[in-house]
């Protein structure tokens, strides 16, 4: 086992390794990937026992050699957060310098300390997070998505995707350190050959620009948020948009019933979901049935009831325990993430035996708000909001609710220290600057005088669209 797991490290984690390592093991079978994960976790807890403070105090009389991660106790964001100078394994890293690098949006993708890519995430679940990720976690996702595209295109899409030139278009939040635009702003000044023929585009622009910009590239794989998808879907049907894509990524958030359907027909192409979030990387995603498989070479995720005991298949779980196998350098083992997960009971019909899962509650919801003319509606993407109130310095917690036809309150907590008249100018002037860009000038904006309300399961729900009449 010992030379095993020193050949797996000494080849370094590229992109191509982790593409051939799991084409391999899954040739072998369910059990040669439980096997991985199961060495990879060890790996992984003993570089975490030997390289960070917290979790060797946090793991301190548990026995050597841990395979089985239900003997790890849970840690979340607030733990790591609290804690984080301890919880990096590199002593370069330290949040007082982090938080500079963020706050600075001249540095997105950027490597900080010559080294690793930063991404932070909003408050959902009450606190703000800020990740290191390191070049194995990169090598992992890429690896995996590369080897998922493939796997989900047809000889024929094949064909069509190098003969049109492999074009892919993203619609992602810019203008704060999220993971999508960190990464994908680095591989762009990293390798601006390899990467010229994609195109990010900004989920904080008017649809119309969007839609024109999209027409004139013509990518032939199309990546959103659910919410960006289903807008852009609308103006395909409308005759607006017309794209031809081979494949459309659907990400960060689910897709409601019925969706899906009409998302495939409006795009005459498959429509996949992935499913993770910056901690845990790329986790899972969708098959043809609907269901989204796991990852576990990668990742290990639990499904767990309040008491963090596991709940069996065909039950939704409380939450969910998420452990990123690739990433050292701030370990995430064990990680609670406020996902609601059904696993599914007996094997998917489409044939994959990696453990298919369904995410509940994830679909956000889109606020419509009537154009100045009244004539119309316009819809506003929540990641379009979410990321401009995350991008304002000093935002703990923030919840952002319909109470009119046009008008808006932002339910705000300011982070400890902060001034919290500034976070509010910040928060207006991000907020005010969207809706304009957008043509909804007339959308009144005002602070809520309560704060976030947490919702069941614990997260906070950060868009809260006026109820139907
Ligand atoms: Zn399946």
């Amino acid at each position: 086992m010992g030379t095993r797991r020193r050949t797996a490290s000494a080849r370094g984690t590229s992109a191509t390794w982790v593409w051939w390592d799991a084409h391999r093991a899954h040739r072998k079978g369910p059990e040669a990937i439980r096997q991985r994960q199961r060495e990879r976790l060890a790996e992984l807890v003993a570089f975490a026992r030997e390289h960070s403070a917290y979790y060797r105090r946090l793991y301190r009389g548990l026995p050597e050699g841990i395979e089985d991660v239900t003997a790890l106790p849970v840690t979340d964001k607030r733990q790591l957060m609290a804690h984080f100078d301890e919880v990096v394994t590199d002593p370069a890293v330290t949040l007082e310098a982090l938080q500079e690098f963020v706050a600075d949006p001249a540095r997105i993708g950027e490597r900080f300390a010559g080294k690793y890519l930063v991404a932070t995430t909003a408050g959902t679940t009450g606190t703000r997070g800020v990740f290191v990720l390191d070049d194995r976690y990169r090598a992992v996702t890429s690896g995996l998505m590369a080897r998922l595209s493939t796997g989900w295109l047809s000889g024929w899409e094949t064909v069509r995707l190098v003969v049109r030139g492999g074009r892919f278009a993203a619609v992602v939040a810019t203008g704060g350190h999220f993971l999508a635009v960190a990464t994908s702003t680095r591989e762009m000044r990293e390798r601006p050959r390899r990467h010229r023929r994609l195109r990010i585009l900004s989920i904080h622009r008017p649809l119309p620009e969007l839609v024109a910009e999209l027409n004139a590239f013509d990518p032939l794989m199309l990546g959103a948020y659910a919410s960006v998808l289903r807008l852009l879907a609308s103006e395909q049907e409308a005759g607006r948009l017309h794209l031809r894509p081979v494949l459309v990524l659907s990400t960060a958030e689910g897709l409601p019933p019925g969706e899906h359907t009409r998302l495939e027909q409006a795009f005459g192409a498959p429509v996949r979901e992935v499913y993770g979030c910056t901690e845990s990387g790329y986790a899972a995603s969708s098959c043809a049935q609907g269901w989204l498989h796991l990852v576990e070479d990668w990742v290990i995720l639990e499904p767990v009831d309040a008491e963090h005991r596991p709940v069996p298949p065909g039950t939704v779980s409380h939450t969910v325990l998420l452990t990123n196998l690739a990433n050292r350098v701030q370990p995430i083992i064990r990680y609670e993430v406020g996902d609601r997960v059904l696993l599914k009971p007996g094997p998917c019909a489409c044939g994959n035996p990696a453990p298919a899962l369904r995410v509940q509650g994830r679909a956000s919801e889109v606020l419509t708000f009537p154009d100045d003319d009244g004539r119309g509606r316009i819809a506003v993407p929540p990641l379009a909001l979410e990321s401009v109130i995350d991008s304002a310095a000093g935002v703990e917690l923030f919840q952002v609710v319909q109470t009119a036809p046009t008008g808006l309150q932002v339910r705000l907590l300011p982070a400890a220290g902060a001034d919290s008249d500034q976070v509010w100018a910040a928060v207006l002037s991000g907020v005010t600057g969207l809706l304009g860009d957008l043509g909804l000038g007339h959308v009144a904006v005002e602070r809520a005088p309560e704060p976030p309300q947490q919702s069941t399961g614990g997260k906070y729900r950060t868009v809260i669209p006026l109820p139907a009449p």
